[in-house]
């Protein structure tokens, strides 16, 4: 039996109406760990060692400061952090920089090489993200436990089956956990049955994006709209993904 911390979520996402419901869950996780850091636990000694080291990249940095709470709590977190990478990047960047000097002594063969190694770190501290961590970790359980009740519950399967389908994304990211956690019988019926549903949402929004463009045609002015009022931002989605804002309105 997998752990109801993640069947819970996994199911309700399959019975919510949200179009992809693995973007729902990833907006659901970022929400709660959006909250997490800008809550009481920010001034605890153990978060702060870990936000100190990983930081927040660009989207959850806005994301926490559009909230328009806790801005102190921030600027508490940005401040030991920034110390925090000052201090790490003391010695590389002594090292690597170049002064007056080492300029003196001539032509210095790994100089290039040392100026690209530190922009190549400086690079991947700013990439890192203490709610993307998270959120990466969660949906690989997330994954885990959908596959296996996709196989184990047959209620989970009819809920799987009722969904319209999924954003190209996590079509990806399905396919991806069904290779790594299923044995090849397994992943070609789940991998099959998952690529049919996609196909059929796919060959349908493509229909209601053309009917919502021929709608402009004034030949068509009084015809119904169908479904394609809402095309375009549902291609939108099933593009490239529904974006969480990262608060609750
Ligand atoms: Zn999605
Ligand atoms: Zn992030």
């Amino acid at each position: 039996m997998k752990e109801k911390i993640y069947t819970i979520p996994v199911n309700d996402a399959y019975r919510s109406d949200a179009a992809c419901p693995l973007c729902k869950l990833r907006a659901d996780v970022e929400r709660g760990t959006l909250d997490f850091y800008l809550g009481a636990s920010l001034m605890e000694p153990d978060t702060r060692v870990a936000t100190n080291k990983l930081g927040f990249c660009r989207d959850h940095l806005n994301k926490m400061y559009g909230r328009e709470i806790n801005r102190l709590g921030i600027g508490l977190m940005l401040h030991t952090h920034m110390k925090q990478l000052r201090d790490d990047f003391r010695d590389p960047i002594r090292k690597a920089a170049p002064d007056k000097r080492t300029l003196l002594k001539g032509r210095d063969g790994d100089f290039g090489k040392r100026i690209s190694e530190l922009a190549s770190a400086l690079e991947k501290r700013s990439a890192d993200c203490i709610v993307c961590d998270k959120i990466r970790f969660t949906m690989e359980r997330y994954s885990d436990v959908l596959l296996w009740m996709y196989f184990e519950d047959e209620e989970f399967r009819e809920a799987f089956r009722a969904k319209k389908g999924h954003c190209v994304e996590h079509v990806a990211f399905l396919l991806r956990g069904a290779v790594n956690h299923l044995n090849q019988n397994k992943c070609s019926e789940f991998a099959g049955e998952l690529l049919s549903m996609h196909r059929e949402a796919f060959d349908k929004l493509i229909d209601d994006v053309e009917w919502f463009t021929l709608k402009f045609d004034y030949r068509n002015k009084d015809k119904p709209w169908g479904d394609s009022k809402d095309a375009i931002p549902r291609a939108m989605n099933m593009l490239t993904g529904e974006e969480s804002r990262g608060n609750d309105t």
